[in-house]
């Protein structure tokens, strides 16, 4: 059972916290992602799983066993760094040969794993080769080889793939999600990319300064996020905010403009005639007469083709905000448009709190 348990893990530097009061349960065997903008914690979080960082309060188990007091290396985990961090003066083979070295296991059992390992991420023939004569994609294998040839429980990754450049980083993204596959082991990985983290984790764990905002899957962090944070984080363009009045069980106003609502969270929470913020992501939009009942009549400004889409941007509220659509939709920069939100997938929040009326 490799799961990773956080009990109430506070750390500061100096007089500044930076994790306050902490807790968090990564599943054995679960691809786990740490996700936030920079600054939040992550690598911090990380470094402490890995006993790299002292704490000011709380327990780090591994295994159902409190490691506080074990040293990095005997904590059976592997980190693998974005900077790779491998020794520049040794081969490949020498890199991933150390640690095992250290631990004095037998020369033909390294041998024999490193070749294994070496062919599973395609870098046999280039075991002799130093890191400075590697490509970047190369280097990253050879640091993920280097923390696989030791069979850790637990893996860590910190930001492993933010130095390569847009296609590789998709094609290391799926390698290292059928490595995890094949290795059937603990991963936590962090990243600032809400796209690596969708794409990737199990389960995901959103943090802002230091706090956990939200642990869930995906799909449930981007169709029901907890609150404002998660929902404007995950997402991109991000999730329109509309500052609205409700009023009525399924209509909501502002301005000029009316849009259906969903009912029951409406009646749940007891919302008529107050005011809340309504969360529309891009792609919930959509071109509609102008007479329509459930309408938001913008000017278009900024029209930006992606290929299969096209972004509109647009103000409201003296906020950017922007719609998905088609890119068959014929817009251009200054048309008055009007559109209307899917009103299924129209989210409320709470304008004090910035919590999800559930
Ligand atoms: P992330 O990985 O999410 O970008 P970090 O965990 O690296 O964030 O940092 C969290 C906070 O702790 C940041 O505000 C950062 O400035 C601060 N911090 C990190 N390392 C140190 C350090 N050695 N000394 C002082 N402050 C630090
Ligand atoms: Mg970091």
């Amino acid at each position: 059972m490799s799961s990773v348990v956080l009990k109430n893990i506070s750390k500061s530097y100096g007089k500044v916290s930076v994790i306050k009061d902490l807790n968090l349960e990564i599943r054995d065997k679960e691809f786990m992602v740490f996700v936030g903008p920079s600054g939040c914690g992550k690598s911090t979080l990380l470094r402490i799983i890995a006993g790299l960082e002292d704490i000011q309060g709380g327990e780090v188990y591994i295994e159902e066993k409190v490691v506080n007091n074990l040293h990095p290396k005997d904590r059976d985990i592997a980190m693998v760094f974005q900077n790779y961090a491998l020794y520049p003066h040794m081969s490949v083979y020498e890199n991933m040969a150390f640690a095992l070295k250290i631990r004095k296991m037998d020369k033909k059992l390294i041998r024999e794993k490193i070749e294994n390992v070496a062919k599973s991420l395609n870098l046999t023939e280039y075991l002799n080769r130093k890191p400075k004569e590697l490509s970047g994609g190369q280097k990253q294998r050879v640091a993920l080889g280097r923390a696989m040839v030791r069979e850790p429980k637990v893996f860590l990754m910190d930001e492993p793939l933010s130095n390569l450049d847009a296609k590789l980083r998709v094609q290391m993204r799926s390698e290292i999600r059928s490595l995890h596959k094949k290795l059937d082991t603990t991963f936590i990985y962090v990243t600032h990319d809400q796209v690596e983290a969708l794409t990737m984790g199990d389960r995901i764990t959103v943090l802002n300064r230091g706090e956990i905002q939200q642990v869930a899957t995906p799909d449930e962090i981007y169709n029901y996020p907890e609150n404002m944070f998660v929902a404007g984080f995950i997402g991109s363009p991000q999730m329109n905010f509309i500052k609205v009045k409700v009023v009525s069980e399924n209509l909501l106003s502002f301005e000029n403009n009316n849009i259906s609502a969903p009912s029951d969270v409406i009646r749940r929470n007891n919302l008529i005639g107050k005011e809340v913020i309504a969360g529309i992501r891009p792609e919930h939009l959509s071109l509609s007469g102008c007479s329509s009942s459930n309408k938001i009549e913008v000017t278009a400004g900024m029209v930006e083709m992606l290929g299969s889409e096209k972004i509109v941007h647009f103000e409201l509220q003296n906020l950017d905000m922007s719609a998905k659509l088609p890119a068959s939709v014929e817009v251009s920069y200054g048309d008055k448009l009007c559109f209307s939100p899917d009103d299924n997938k129209v989210l409320l929040f709470d304008k004090d709190t910035q919590k999800r009326y559930r």
